[in-house]
Order: structure tokens, then C-alpha cells, then sequence
């Protein structure tokens, strides 16, 4: 009877090709890891292009990662072909809200060119604001408003928007005044935060009915992946996008939504169906992904939470390996039995030949877990790949190196400013940069424009403002630099330019100097950085990727081992699953625990779920009895959840591991099964809880600066208003002394100093003498 339908449906079980097939009208599919989900919205997509139903350009798209857009893509190039490249609306959530969000910038006050701000821009912003507002920043941290303003903006509050309950929990009563400074501040910089991207959305669909129809004659369907994270602001931003079509198809799985941290609801699932009523919601029950072993460790380990909507798995694929189990002694030993264990992997048996490495996932809970990998494999020479987490973008060096090319983008940006006019140290110092702030403040410039005009002046001492009188040469030349080769067609010309900035800076060179144990490193990563630059075709695309790209996911057909992070691993598959570290403390996560208790609990244990469901053929445990956190040993007790799998699936090994005694007294692992101990209680390392806080502190922190000036506001742009000043004035200067102005040119003044002779100076550096 199928003869006639098309290829792309083969295969698909009656489940499946219901949800392929009911493209009119929303339709919710709930359904457990591995059972297709991914696979029945990519074939939704084709099926709606092949039938002709809409064009690549009339599909919204929404996939969790840019890594998961990316293969999306990939696969819906293989079924329909090159007419894939017209899905110009494939992105995750931020990516979207920021395409839209650069077409329309105007309406909501901004430049279409602005800059979107990463977290550590964010809390020196906050920490500005804090300090002009005379808040003390030791009790109501930055880092605290910061997590608040995400809150705020991911539950789609602005600050008139904002309940008083809200903004009464910071600095007695001053949330939303705060709140609202900011996003003033954040304006006037031109930048948004990444709550910001959906938040202006909403607020311009709300405001701006006719742009809201253009966007709902645009989107004829829209499909999103991962439903089971969306927080409030995306819901009610597909809700306003999905009103008018109703054509809107979403899949998740409850059971996997770990982004609670993030404001992410699964009572978003339940109301879809009352805010689209008559939605079909569709179950899929047989996983195609993992044996039988793995489906059911992880479906008895995920029946322990509560707050379940409950559903049923099978797999055909049954018997297979049980997943493995290991304890052993330390951190050090857990990196060498997993090397030890995918060496041996890839050789294969008769069966199977040899094996690729790419085969091989390590899916670690914390970012600081991957370093002993990262050594044991470098040492081994065994290729791998660190993927997802933030750690490459946020090293020290990443960051200076974008700060130097946000300048070049877009000169107004005075946190890129900020950043980098004293790095490296080219004795332009806190004072010295204070007095640019401020002067740009009073002017309503931007830093860089300040410190053009202060130069010509004598308010610096002369080292001083050749110093900055040769940095804004600098990256005046620069920016030319890159436009001339930008006009002249030169593909991605910002990688050679990056390159010749960290030289022409002196950036690189202060790293080859200094012999430190990172220095070698960060020269490394520059190198990288340079290189991965040249994928894209302009600046601000690579800028616009940076901000957005949460992950280092570095794409290409290398075969390597990829390591990343449980949360990161969301969507993906692998043969072969190393989870190291299930140990109380570690996983579940101290903090999660502390913070949220049961409901943190459950969220570690979603991921523990997550993590488990990645594996197609092995999924392999592992826990250390000791760890060295900041030099100091402790010990770990085995995870809960290892005593939460279920034994039948499960083969604890005692052969290579030790578990149990101090150093000197290694005994062999005996099976936790094998003794009534348990491991449920306590926590033996405080000094995890250390380790997870590793908050990254930048080499700038001491750098944060005061923007308010206390004196009157200066002028220092050549189309200001000019000065109150006129020739003839006695005035005071705090550095020269008294004097008389023997001439006025715009705000800057040239004084007769009585002791210090004739000297430029700004106007809003003296006062009436
Ligand atoms: P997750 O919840 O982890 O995101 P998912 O529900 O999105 O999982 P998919 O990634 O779409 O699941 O599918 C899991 C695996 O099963 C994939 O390798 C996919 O190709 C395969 N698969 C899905 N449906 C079928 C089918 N009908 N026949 C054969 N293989 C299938
Ligand atoms: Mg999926």
C-alpha cells in the first residue's frame, strides 16, 4: 500500500509517521530517550519541503545546541539535497532571537551592529552599577544580580514588568531600580546580555503588532527539539510566534530536562495542551538507540525521582553488554583504566575490526573532571576532542583577544575598552583609565573617542598619554586594516589581522617572555583561536558565533575521543560511554544538592538518565575512592546512584579496581553488592564543593572601574557644545595649580599654569579659581 510514499518515510514505525505526517495543527511528542524524536522532526522537515507545503525560508526550526542545528541540517541535506541551504531560520533559541533581533534593532533602541555580552562583561557592568549606587558589592554581589537579572529575563520580566516580591530580594528593595539602570547602561552600550536576545523579542512582538504578522506570515510551521527545556520566556515567545499558524510541533522527554538552573519547566509540556487546545500529543515507545542493558539501568535508575508524567521503554536490541561498574583508587587510576579500556575498545575482536575513536564519549558532570583525561591522552597520544562548556572561550587569553577585536568592530564598545587599554601592561593605569570613563561618561562618547581627545591634552603625564596615544593609533589602524581588506574581497581576512594584533600589541610577546606554566598553553590557544577564526566570512559573523556558541564544538571528521560534559552529551549518541566520577559530592553535584535538595536531586538524576541513554553498546561507571581537590586528598563515597542501578543489569568489576583503605593499603574493590554498606548518606569532601564553585577569575578582576566622576560633566567630542570657559579665566587645576586661560578650542582649554607653565587640559578638570 506504500508503494507510492515517499523514501524518506521508510522505516518510520506507525508512531513516528503520525507525527510526520499531522503537520497541520500543534502536535506534542513525549516520548523517552532514543526513540526517535530528533529523527521525526528532521523527517517532518523534509516531508513538509518534499510535499511543497512551505519553503526552506517559512520553517522555523529550534534545536537545543548549534551542534545539533548543525547536523540537522546535515541530515535534512542528505533526504531533500541542496534546497537545505534555504533554511536560513535553523538555530537554537538565541541564535534565532538574535537574527531577529538585528533586523528590527532600531525599534527597541538599539544599532543593528551591537555587541551581545558574555558573563564576565556582564558583572563588570553590574559591578559599576552596584558601586555608583553606593551598594555594598562584598554583601550583594555582583555575580548575585547578575543570576537575579537571568532570572528575571528568563521568566520574560522587564523591569516594569518586574513583581515587587522580585526586586525586594536585592539590596533592600532595589532590584528593579537597579535592573533598570542596567538595561539603561546596557542601551547606551550598545550590548545585550543573552537573556536580553529573547526579552527584546518578546517585548517586540508585544509592542509592535505589525512586525509580529510579518513573522507569522513568514513562519508557516515551526518544530522544536528538546522541549523539555524551553523556560518561560521561550514558551511564551513560540506561543506568540505559534499563534497564528498553530502549526507548531514540539518534542521532549521530561525525563531529560536538567536545565532547571537555567529556568527551564517541564510544566511547559503540560501547557502546551492547554494553550493549544485540540493539540495531538503522540508517545513513542521503543528506543532504536540502546540494548536492553542500558535501557533498563537507566529507565530503573530514572523510576527513583517523583515528579514523573511516566512512560514505557523496549528495545528489540536485546542482551549485549551490562553496563560496568568500577571502583577504583583514585583520579589518577580512573584516567588510566578509561585510556586503558578505549585502547582495547578500538582494537576490536574478529567481529568487528578495528574501531575509531570517534566511537568513544567520556561524559564527565563538572568541567575540572576532564584535565586528568586531558594529560592521561595527551600522554598516550591518543587524538581527542573537548567539547561543550565554556572553558575555551573563557580563558583569560580568549577573551583579551575578542576584546581587542570587539574594539576594532565597534569603537563605542567601552567594556572591550576597558578590558584590554592596559593589556598588556603598557602603563596606562586604574587612575589614568577612570578619567577616560569618565570623560566619555559626562560626554556621552564612547571611551575610545575620550581618549582621543584626552591625548591632545596635557591632563596625562607625558609617558602616559604617548602610551594611549599610541594604542588608539594602534587600533585605529587596525580597524582600517580590516575594512581595506574586507573592501578588497580578502577571504576572512580577521584571522591574519588577530594575528598581527596579538604581535602589534605585544600580547604574544609578553606570553613568550614569561616562562610561567601557562604561558606555553595560551599561546597555544591563540594559535587556535586564529585558526578556527578563518571558517567564517566576516568578523562579526565569528563575533556573533562566539557569543552565541555555548559549546567549543569544534566540528570535523577527526577521529577522536570526544569529552564533554553530561550536559553538553544532550541528543547525542555513541557506541561507547565512559561516566567517571559517580561519587557523592561530584554526582550528584554538592551544589546542586545544597541548593535545591530533592528537586537538585532529581535534576542530577535526570542527568544520570541523560548520561546513561547516550550509550548505543557500552556504558561504563566509574568512581574514585580518593581525590586531590587544591592539593588536598579527600575521600569519596560511591554515588547513590550507583546503588540505584539495577543489579541484574550491571556487572561490577574487581578486577582492576581497588576501593576501600588509606594509601599503603590498597585492598581489591569488593562489590558494593556484595556488602550492606550504604552509600547513601554524607558527604565526605567539602572540598568539592570548592572545586565546583571554581568560579574563573580573570586576570582583571582588580580592574573594575568607578564610571561615575564626581565633578561636573565634560565635553570632550569635536562637535560638543564647546566650553564655559574664555580666555582670560583664572581657573584651578588639581595637578597644575592656578593659571589663565590663554585659549579655548572646544572643551579643552590651554592654561598659563602660574608654577607649571602653559598646559592643555580638559574644562572639566578645573574649576573657577
Ligand atoms: P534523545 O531523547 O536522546 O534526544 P531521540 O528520541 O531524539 O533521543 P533520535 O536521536 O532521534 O532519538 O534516535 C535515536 C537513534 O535511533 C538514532 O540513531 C536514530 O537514527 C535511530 N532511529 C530512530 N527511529 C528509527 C527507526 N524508525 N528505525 C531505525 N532507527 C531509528
Ligand atoms: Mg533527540
Amino acid at each position: 500500500v506504500d508503494g507510492g510514499a515517499p523514501s524518506y518515510l521508510d522505516g518510520l514505525n506507525p508512531e513516528q509517521r503520525e507525527a510526520v505526517e499531522a503537520t497541520e495543527g500543534p502536535v506534542l511528542v513525549l516520548a523517552g530517550a532514543g526513540t526517535g524524536k530528533t529523527r521525526v522532526l528532521t523527517t517532518r522537515l523534509a516531508h513538509i519541503l518534499a510535499t511543497g507545503r512551505a519553503k526552506p525560508w517559512e520553517l522555523l526550526v529550534v534545536t537545543f545546541t548549534n551542534k545539533a542545528a548543525r547536523e540537522m541540517r546535515e541530515r535534512i541535506t542528505h533526504i531533500i539535497g541542496p534546497q537545505a541551504e534555504g533554511l536560513r531560520w535553523l538555530g537554537t533559541f538565541h541564535s534565532v532571537a538574535a537574527q531577529i533581533l538585528r533586523r528590527h534593532a532600531d525599534l527597541l533602541g538599539l544599532k543593528s551592529s551591537f555587541t551581545i555580552l558574555d558573563d564576565d562583561d556582564q558583572q563588570r557592568l553590574i559591578k559599576q552599577i552596584l558601586e555608583a549606587e553606593n551598594i555594598d558589592a562584598k554583601r550583594w554581589t555582583p555575580k548575585f544580580f547578575a543570576s537575579l537579572v537571568d532570572h528575571w529575563k528568563n521568566r520574560g520580566w522587564t523591569p516594569d514588568k518586574l513583581p515587587p516580591s522580585e526586586g525586594a530580594v536585592f539590596a533592600n528593595n532595589k532590584g528593579q531600580h537597579l535592573y533598570r539602570l542596567y538595561q539603561e547602561r546596557l542601551r547606551i552600550l550598545n550590548a545585550c546580555d543573552f537573556g536580553d536576545l529573547l526579552l527584546h523579542n518578546l517585548t517586540l512582538f508585544q509592542k509592535h503588532p505589525d512586525v509580529l504578522a510579518d513573522f507569522h506570515r513568514r513562519f508557516k510551521y515551526i518544530l522544536v527539539d528538546e522541549y523539555q527545556d524551553t523556560n518561560v520566556a521561550q514558551y511564551l515567545w513560540l506561543r506568540l510566534l505559534a499563534q497564528a499558524s498553530q502549526n507548531v510541533c514540539c518534542v521532549g522527554d521530561d525525563d531529560q530536562s536538567i536545565y532547571g538552573w537555567r529556568g527551564a519547566e517541564v510544566d511547559n509540556i503540560l501547557r502546551f495542551e492547554r494553550d493549544f487546545p485540540g493539540a495531538k500529543v503522540i508517545r513513542l515507545e521503543r528506543n532504536y538507540r540502546s540494548t536492553s542493558h542500558i535501557l533498563a539501568a537507566a529507565s530503573h535508575l530514572i523510576k527513583v525521582n517523583k515528579g514523573r508524567l511516566g512512560k514505557t521503554l523496549w528495545t528489540e536490541s536485546n542482551g549485549g553488554e551490562k553496563v560496568r561498574v568500577r571502583g577504583v583508587w583514585d583520579g589518577e587510576a580512573e584516567s588510566r583504566l578509561v585510556a586503558e579500556e578505549i585502547e582495547r575498545w578500538r582494537k576490536g575482536t574478529i567481529d568487528t575490526g578495528k574501531r575509531p575513536y570517534k566511537d568513544v564519549a567520556i561524559l564527565v558532570r563538572a568541567s575540572f573532571q576532564m584535565r586528568a583525561f586531558e594529560e592521561r591522552f595527551v600522554m598516550l597520544q591518543i587524538p581527542y576532542k573537548v567539547i561543550g562548556g565554556p572553558r575555551f572561550f573563557e580563558r583569560a587569553e580568549i577573551r583579551d583577544a575578542h576584546a581587542y577585536l570587539r574594539l576594532v568592530q565597534s569603537p563605542d564598545d567601552d567594556l572591550a575598552f576597558e578590558r584590554i587599554v592596559n593589556v598588556p601592561k603598557r602603563g596606562i593605569g586604574d587612575t589614568t583609565v577612570q578619567k577616560i570613563l569618565q570623560v566619555a561618561r559626562g560626554a556621552g562618547v564612547s571611551a575610545m573617542t575620550a581618549a582621543r581627545g584626552i591625548v591632545q591634552t596635557d591632563e596625562l603625564a607625558a609617558k602616559t598619554r604617548t602610551a594611549l596615544a599610541n594604542f588608539v593609533r594602534d587600533v585605529d589602524r587596525w580597524t582600517r586594516m580590516l575594512a581595506e581588506a574586507e573592501s578588497r574581497g580578502e577571504s576572512a581576512p580577521h584571522a591574519r589581522i588577530t594575528e598581527t594584533i596579538l604581535e602589534e600589541s605585544g600580547y604574544t610577546d609578553v606570553l613568550r617572555v614569561d616562562k610561567g606554566p601557562t604561558s606555553q598553553t595560551r599561546l597555544d590557544n591563540l594559535k587556535e583561536l586564529v585558526q578556527s577564526m578563518a571558517a567564517f566570512d566576516t568578523l562579526g559573523d565569528y563575533l556573533e558565533h562566539v557569543s552565541l556558541v555555548m559549546d567549543l564544538d569544534r566540528e570535523g571528521g577527526d577521529d577522536s575521543v570526544q569529552i564533554m560534559t553530561l550536559h553538553s552529551a544532550k541528543g547525542l549518541e555513541f557506541p561507547l560511554v565512559f561516566l567517571p566520577g559517580w561519587e557523592e559530592g561530584v554526582f550528584p553535584s554538592q551544589r546542586s544538592v545544597d541548593e535545591k535538595g530533592e528537586k537538585g536531586l532529581e535534576e542530577e538524576r535526570r542527568l544520570a538518565y541523560v548520561g546513561i541513554t547516550r550509550a548505543r553498546q557500552e556504558a561504563r561507571i566509574s568512581f574514585a575512592a580518593n581525590r586531590q581537590v587544591y592539593g588536598r586528598w579527600t575521600s569519596q563515597l560511591p554515588s547513590r546512584f550507583v546503588d540505584e542501578l539495577p543489579v541484574e543489569n550491571v556487572e561490577a568489576a574487581s578486577e582492576t579496581g581497588y576501593y576501600g583503605g588509606g594509601p599503603g593499603m590498597q585492598q581489591p574493590m569488593t562489590s558494593r553488592w556484595d556488602d550492606d554498606r550504604s552509600f547513601g548518606s554524607g558527604y565526605s569532601s567539602p572540598g568539592w564543593k570548592r572545586a565546583q564553585e571554581r568560579g574563573y577569575h580573570g586576570s582583571h578582576a582588580g580592574r573594575q572601574q568607578v564610571i561615575e566622576g564626581e565633578g561636573r560633566l565634560v565635553a570632550v567630542s569635536e562637535s560638543s557644545a564647546g566650553s564655559d570657559y574664555k580666555r582670560g579665566d583664572k581657573v584651578f587645576h588639581q595637578k597644575f595649580g592656578y593659571g589663565k586661560v590663554a585659549g579655548v578650542e572646544g572643551n579643552k582649554l590651554t592654561v598659563d599654569f602660574d608654577k607649571a607653565g602653559v598646559k592643555k587640559v580638559l574644562d572639566g578638570f578645573v574649576t573657577k579659581g
